[in-house]
């Protein structure tokens, strides 16, 4: 018989008609020939309740102590759920964290699962019970009670689906599935039937708060399908998977950060290591930096953008100027009204022109740029804060998300597509170091080169007119980094395949001279290396770890582009195989 896991949210089951109604959901599941496991979370708003009666005694309360505190609103929920399954005729059990076995490590109010026994859920399922475990809990070795930080019942929930090998795991939430874009700031927002586990991990960074991050990145590791669905009605929500919608899309969705403060350090020399002492002064402080950039320099100096989040910038900025003092740079500049706008898709990476789309929507509503980053898979730009509603409106449109894609697949059956039971086999490994970092690889690309176009006019339009011109002669960009204009200009750096060098520097050649810009730069060979991996987002570290060691070998960094599920690196083409064994080494215990 297959084993089901069905998630309920806090909204899910906020007062007791709610709690009801998800028995019922199980019950249905149940009768349908399934083994059931709930996982629930806090009723409604509990576990903020909870963290407010702390802060009323002690501003900061010892982390033991909170997670004793928290787990207590899942302890509530699984009673309750418990009690309506078995008024409702059925029979349930309810376990906490620690009763199921769910292993963690010691980090107090944001533990880590080490491992989860499945004895006793596996001998309540035999016995025809429903299992009602308590989401977001676990128990370290020692037996102290943890909690997997906030939201962590996702989490809860994958894990439970991966080592029991539950054919589906539903989260039953108060949306009905992920849509295209936040449909209260975009109304034509479509939900979509499916999406990739890499474009909701990119998506869920660049600001789309459907589920938690590490659950997914959980659920790609295990190759867990998931079923996001509405606890209130019987919508067919959005499957999970390895398979994006549509093959032949270049976007997914689109989202938004809102509240977001730029810094640039002005004027750092162009060395080894300048740019990981600003970097590490800032971790040093716990910030977590989202989009950086650093461009190739001019004369032996460069500048670095990053942004941060709104709250976070007077710590940065203390940071910074630590940093400034120490490298002798030139000062910084920041700003804190400004916006990310991000485009997802797994089809961008074989298509030209997205960005170039892009760019030249924004331009259309004469919206400025301040910097862009690119993934593999992810555009990135920020702009001014008071443009982002209408910008992430102005994306949506101009690549039609609202429409359902061509050859479209549809949110299938998750039964067709459940791991097999055999795939299970290996159970004790899966219990290894569940959340381990996994890298899976470093590897080098020595077939592009760069072009950087110097001292481009600040205003809307400049980008979208480069890549026109790049994608009108069929050129596949792939890094593309612009930094803050300074003194109104800015600098656009993107690499391409060797062989398109000519013709992009001549391009790139022309439209400086119409422009009043300096010369561009190139460089025919670069290397790039690539650093992909499950959980370096929220192992930080990794990006650090890269830099720092590349930076005691002597090796100059030209370009950087971070994302969710990769981080990447330019630097001369000469130094490309030096590179990848300086950074293989660096990161072999990681590497699986
Ligand atoms: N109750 C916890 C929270 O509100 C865990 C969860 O809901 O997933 O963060
Ligand atoms: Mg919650």
């Amino acid at each position: 018989m297959p084993t089901i896991v069905q998630k309920f949210g806090g909204t899910s089951v906020a007062d007791s008609a709610k709690i009801l109604a998800a028995a019922r959901k199980a019950i249905r599941a149940q009768k349908d020939g399934n083994r059931v496991v709930m996982v629930v979370s806090a009723m409604g708003k509990n576990t903020d309740l909870l963290i407010g009666l702390a802060r009323e005694i002690t501003e900061e309360p010892p982390a033991r102590e909170m997670d004793m505190l928290l787990s207590t609103g899942e302890q509530v929920s699984v009673a309750l759920m418990a009690m309506a399954v078995d008024s409702l005729g059925h029979e349930a059990i309810s376990l906490t964290g620690a009763q199921i076995g769910i292993v963690t490590d010691s980090t107090h109010t944001k533990a880590r699962i080490r491992s989860i026994s499945t004895e006793r859920m596996q001998k309540a399922l035999d016995e025809g019970k429903i299992v009602i475990a308590a989401g977001f809990q676990g128990v370290d070795e020692a037996k102290n009670i943890t909690t997997l930080g906030r939201g962590g019942s996702d989490t809860t929930a994958v894990a439970l689906a991966a080592v029991l090998a539950a054919g589906a795991c539903e989260i039953h939430t108060d949306v009905d599935g992920v849509y295209t874009t936040d449909p209260r700031v975009v109304p034509e927002a479509r939900r979509v039937g499916r999406i990739s586990y890499d474009e909701m991990l990119e998506l869920a960074s660049a600001g789309a708060g459907v589920m938690h991050s590490r659950s997914i990145e959980f659920a790609k590791k295990f190759s867990v399908p998931i079923h996001v669905r509405s606890s209130f009605s019987d919508n067919p929500g959005t499957m999970i998977t390895a398979e994006p919608e549509s093959h032949d899309q270049p976007v997914c969705g689109a989202a938004m950060v809102k509240n977001e403060a730029r810094v640039t350090v002005l004027n750092v020399p162009d060395r080894p290591g300048a740019a990981m002492t600003v970097f590490s002064r800032i971790a040093a402080k716990h910030v977590a930096m989202d989009m950086i950039v650093q461009n190739i320099a001019e004369d032996g100096i460069a500048d670095i953008s990053f942004t941060v989040p709104r709250d976070d910038l007077p710590t940065t900025l203390g940071a910074v100027e630590e940093a400034v003092r120490q490298l002798g740079a030139g000062g910084y500049s920041y700003d804190e009204d400004e916006s990310k706008i991000s485009v997802v898709g797994l089809g961008m990476a074989t298509q030209p022109g997205v960005a170039q789309r892009m760019f030249r929507a924004l331009a259309a509503k004469g919206i400025n740029i301040l910097l862009i980053t690119t993934s593999e898979i992810k555009i990135s730009v920020l702009v001014a804060r008071e443009h982002a509603q209408e910008a992430l409106r102005t994306v949506h449109e101009a690549f039609a998300l609202d429409r359902e894609p061509p050859a479209a697949l549809v949110a299938a059956e998750p039964a067709a597509e459940a791991p097999k039971a055999e795939a299970a086999v290996d159970m004790a490994a899966r219990l290894e170091g569940m959340e381990d970092l996994i890298i899976g690889g470093v590897s080098l690309d020595q077939s592009q080169a760069r072009v950087t176009v110097v001292g481009v006019p600040d205003t809307p339009g400049l980008a979208a007119e480069i890549f026109e011109q790049i994608a009108a002669d069929g050129i596949v960009v792939d890094m593309i980094v612009q930094s803050v204009g300074r003194e109104g200009h800015a600098n656009l750096s993107f690499t391409i395949p060797q062989e398109n060098l000519d013709k992009s520097l001549h391009l790139a050649a022309e439209l400086s001279k119409r422009l009043g810009c300096q010369t561009p730069t190139s460089c025919p060979e670069v290397a790039k290396l690539s650093v992909s991996g499950i959980g370096m987002r929220s192992h930080t570290g990794v990006a650090r770890r890269m830099f720092q060691s590349l930076a005691d070998a002597g090796i100059n960094v030209d370009m950087i582009s971070t994302s969710e599920v990769r981080v990447n690196v330019v630097v001369d083409g000469a130094q490309g195989p030096r590179a990848l064994a300086v950074l293989q080494k660096e990161l072999e215990e990681l590497i699986v």
